[in-house]
């Protein structure tokens, strides 16, 4: 059973197309993770998909009702955390689950005991009378989510959930992620950060130009492009520049004076780049190894040198 179904979506501002007709079908119960640089147009998506904005053409269902004519019944199965906080400051943790309990006009004994129930699964139970304005970033987004599942959402949109979090943070969020998709619940993740991806998506769809450009598993788009490489850093153009006549497959950059060279890593093809490096005496300041990892797949697919985070 699919949670989301997406075809031919299309939205453009002007002269400028966001998206040029996407598909995407998202199977219950799992997390799909859309990735894009910054403007790819995955929160145009998500607002599109949590019924915010219309689209221009195109078609999607979600949770068995059809976007354009059931936007209620949409609206009703889903929850959505945006990269900009419904949490009020001024209110506490408790009035803002409260007041969420109220829109979704729960009773007051149900909406108490859910709101009790949310903040101590999210670990706020203590912070709960006090005002959201004295919360970390952290405790904010916990609390933000909380305020999503009061409805019971079937399908959660979480628009980079960990944008801005320290690393303990965003492993917290991480495991709530995963208890949400253990108890069934669909979640589509859109995020800068392909760790996140390679850590909590089943399928990943990576977004360019309005157009996906491709769509698996991690291990499936890691296996799509070339092996892996290895980073030469050099003191000095003259350095690069000696690597450069030696090396003809190897990727120069002049501004980190730096070059990628393919290499699949293992101790027979490390000691022949070596040694014929210093057959000619070139220093080299640095070494590293890589494997493919998502951030060569992006890099790879969208042929974008601006390289999105990956911690
Ligand atoms: P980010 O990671 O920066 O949030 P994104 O992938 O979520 O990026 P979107 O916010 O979906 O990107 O924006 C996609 C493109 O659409 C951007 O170029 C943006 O400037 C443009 N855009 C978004 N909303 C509007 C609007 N209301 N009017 C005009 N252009 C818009």
């Amino acid at each position: 059973m699919s949670a989301i179904t997406v075809t031919g979506l299309r939205k453009s501002y002007g002269d400028h197309v966001v998206l040029d007709g996407l598909d995407l079908d998202v199977p219950q119960g799992t997390v799909f993770s859309l990735l894009g640089a910054n403007g790819a147009g995955k929160t145009t998506t998500v607002r599109i998909l949590s019924t915010l904005i219309n689209a221009d053409g195109g078609r999607a269902r979600i949770n068995g009702h059809d976007l354009a004519a059931e936007p209620d019944a949409v609206r009703a199965s889903i929850g959505v955390t945006g990269q900009f906080s419904a949490v009020d400051s001024l209110f506490t943790g408790e009035e803002n689950l409260q007041l969420m309990a109220d829109l979704h006009h729960l009773g007051r004994w149900e909406g108490r005991n859910r709101a009790a129930e949310l903040l101590e699964r999210f670990d706020l139970t203590e912070a709960a009378r006090k005002p959201a304005s004295t919360y970390s970033g952290g405790m904010r987004r916990r609390l933000d989510l909380a305020m999503t599942l009061i409805g019971r959402p079937r399908v959660i949109f979480l628009d980079e959930p960990t944008t801005g979090l320290d690393p303990r943070s965003r492993r917290n969020m991480w495991q709530i992620v995963r208890e949400l998709v253990a108890d069934g619940v669909t979640i589509f993740l859109t995020t800068q950060y392909l760790d996140e991806a390679d850590e909590l998506a089943d399928r990943i769809a990576v977004l360019d130009n309005g157009r996906l450009v491709a769509e698996g598993t991690a291990d499936e788009l890691k296996r799509r492009i070339p092996g892996g490489h290895v980073r030469l850093r050099f003191a000095d153009e003259v350095g690069l520049d000696a690597a450069v006549g030696l090396l003809a497959d190897a990727v120069r950059d002049n501004e980190s004076l730096t070059l990628r060279v393919p290499n699949d890593g293992s101790m027979r093809a490390l000691k022949t780049l070596i040694d014929r490096l210093d057959a000619r005496a070139v220093q080299v300041e640095e070494l590293s190894v890589h494997t493919p990892d998502l951030d060569d797949v992006f890099l790879a697919l969208t042929g974008d040198q601006q390289k999105v985070t990956a911690r």
